[in-house]
């Protein structure tokens, strides 16, 4: 796993700002600089695993807190009439941040395939 350091690192270290929604020992929430809906959140491990691709075995609790997160960010957000979850993977998967983020996209329909 590579340890290079990301914006997401130094958002969770509260070094640059970020509209922070949910955090407790393991992830952070927090709104998308450039949303792409009208709520767009972004669910991440504290642990800077750089793509869902390099978990591992040891992070099967992680992994599923995250999940389970996600649902209650989404809660929290009011998304009560659906909402799209979102791992971009690697270089095909337009991944631009080399720490594994889930994408919660909700406030209106999604459009199917994605781009
Ligand atoms: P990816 O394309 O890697 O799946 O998603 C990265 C996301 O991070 C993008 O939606 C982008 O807008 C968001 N992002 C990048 N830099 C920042 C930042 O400094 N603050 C916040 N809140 N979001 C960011």
């Amino acid at each position: 796993m590579s340890n290079s350091e990301t914006i997401f690192t130094k958002i969770i270290r509260r070094e640059i700002p970020a509209d922070i929604v949910y955090e407790d020992d393991l992830v952070l929430a927090f709104r998308d600089v450039a949303p792409q809906a009208p709520v767009h959140i972004l669910v991440i491990p504290k642990k800077p695993i750089p793509k869902l691709e390099e978990a591992t075995p040891d992070d099967h609790g992680l992994m599923g807190h995250l999940l389970l997160k996600v649902k209650q960010v989404a809660q929290e957000a009011g998304l009560t009439n659906g909402y799209r979850v979102v791992i971009n993977n690697g270089f095909d998967g337009g991944q631009t941040v080399d720490h594994l983020h889930i994408h919660i996209l909700g406030g209106r329909a999604m459009q199917w395939p994605p781009g």
